[in-house]
């Protein structure tokens, strides 16, 4: 086996992928472990996503550049940190190297993958070809520039309503369903209304399909209820216990034979582990995420840690932990520090969760907050607790003094500066195709003539 390469100033070197919440929360805390170690950033994109606020890109509420920001600008205070824009297309755990798209191969001491998830059409017909997900930056930007196409396709020849041009379609009734939802419908009933006079605005549909017979399963049944109310009053139609059998670009077909004429589905319903873990060879649980023991290393691989969506880290129930931004930040930093114990000779701890609690947002002054002592809020607390929260996480001042300014603008004058159709190229299907470009390492020959570095 050949020796792993060290950095040219002799510290040990991890190499991390992926710029998500995992990525960055790895970064920040290896930037800071002692004894010092360099670090190398892969991340496909050269911008880290804030994914909770995609849903109000995608509904003209704030810009691409209020949710994305360059991973270059995140990290260059950390003088041992070098980004590499790159996307990782496998591991050789033997040589220890990890290999890219663009043929390069990066040695590492250890590693840390934080490639995320991706979204799980669970081989629905037609899903694949005829939904928009909403996980990326072009998913949103695409979903935003359909829908002010159709309200402008109807507003030329109003045969389309019946056709399904105003009608929305949205799977999953979980919170990125449910935020989806209410969104949609205000963009509709409060601001695409104004613009559209000549069109009749409560032909615009938004049916919410749940399969089970409760939105937010997460939570408490008095949160589900409240999310069910606020929908249901403002006029979303939430249909629960209905699940989707086929979506063609015209229609969707319901398991009960319900035939509901749309061309816009957005997929809302479900993720699994980014493709990446599919070509690793390394064990896999549930929904394709990467088996890791308590100290979230690799069994086996103890130089290899796993974080995030991608990894299937227990619950301490039984269970995996849910895919959400909280269990990713802890499990990085903690990744982090057992590589710094690692380093210091001392051993490795478990990692523990500490459930900071669950929040959703439904709409203006509605959302439901969960705290782990059991306190419930919903209404107005909740949504300010919310709005708080998540303005506080979003990367970089310019950015949330941004976010925050359209928020209140949209507030006070149901305005959403953002309604702007932007081509985004190439199609859905092609992007995704082209997007987490799992497996396909490079060929022998490119990676021969590419250096390893550092
Ligand atoms: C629409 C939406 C709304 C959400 N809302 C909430 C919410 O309100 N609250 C909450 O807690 N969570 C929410 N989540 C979930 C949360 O965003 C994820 O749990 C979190 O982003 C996971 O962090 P991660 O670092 O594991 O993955 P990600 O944040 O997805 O980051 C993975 C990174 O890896 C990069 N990458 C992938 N493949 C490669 C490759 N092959 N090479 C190089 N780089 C690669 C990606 O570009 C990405 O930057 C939401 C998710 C979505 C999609």
């Amino acid at each position: 086996m050949r020796k792993p390469r060290r950095s040219r100033n002799g510290s040990p070197h991890v190499v991390v992928v992926g710029a998500g919440f995992a990525g960055l929360a790895a970064v920040k805390t290896l930037a800071k472990v002692k004894p010092p170690v360099r670090v190398t950033l892969l991340e496909q994109h050269n911008y880290h996503l804030f994914q909770p606020l995609l849903y109000q890109l995608a509904t003209g509420l704030v810009q691409p550049a209020d949710i994305a920001h360059p991973v270059r600008g995140i990290v260059r205070r950390h003088r041992r940190t070098s980004v590499r824009m790159a996307t990782v297309s496998g591991v050789d755990f033997d040589t220890r190297e990890v290999l890219t798209e663009e043929g390069r191969r990066f040695g590492y001491d250890y590693l840390v993958l934080a490639a995320g998830a991706t979204t799980a059409t669970f081989g629905i017909p037609g899903v694949e070809e005829h939904s928009f997900p909403l996980k990326s930056m072009p998913d949103a930007l695409r979903l935003r520039a359909h829908l002010l196409r159709q309200f402008e396709l109807a507003e030329n020849d109003p045969a389309e309503i019946a056709k399904g041009a105003l009608t929305v379609v949205v799977v999953g009734g979980g919170p990125t369903g449910v935020e989806m939802a209410g969104a949609l419908h205000e963009l509709f009933k409060h601001v695409l209304v104004h613009d559209f006079p000549d069109l009749d605005i409560n032909q615009a549909r938004v049916v919410l399909l749940e399969a089970t017979d409760h939105l937010l399963a997460p939570f408490h049944p008095s949160s589900r209820q409240h999310a069910l109310e606020i929908l249901a009053k403002r006029g979303v139609e939430v249909r629960l216990g209905q699940a989707l059998e086929q979506a063609t670009p015209d229609e969707v077909r319901l398991k009960d034979g319900t035939v509901i004429p749309t061309r816009t589905l957005v997929w809302g319903a479900g993720v699994r582990a980014h493709p990446l873990a599919d070509v690793l060879g390394l064990e896999q649980t549930r929904g394709g995420r990467i088996v890791v023991g308590d100290g979230l290393s690799v069994p086996g691989r103890p130089e290899v840690f796993v974080v995030g969506d991608l990894a299937g880290a227990g619950d301490g129930k039984g269970g995996l932990l849910p895919q959400v931004a909280q269990p990713a930040i802890q499990e990085a930093r903690h990744a982090a520090l057992n590589i710094e114990r690692t380093l210091k000779g001392e051993p490795r701890t478990g990692f523990e969760y500490k459930d900071k609690g669950i929040m959703a947002t439904i709409g203006r002054n509605a959302a439901v907050t969960e705290l782990p002592s059991g306190a419930r809020f919903k209404g107005v607390v909740a949504w300010y607790l919310w709005l708080a929260l998540h303005l506080a996480y979003i990367i970089g001042f310019r950015s949330r003094v941004a976010v925050l300014v359209n928020w209140i603008w949209s507030y006070l004058t149901y305005d959403r500066h953002a309604r702007i159709i932007v081509a985004v190229e190439p199609t859905r299907r092609a992007a995704r195709a082209g997007q987490p470009s799992a497996g396909a390492a490079p060929s022998p020959a490119a990676s021969r003539d590419r250096p390893v570095v550092p």
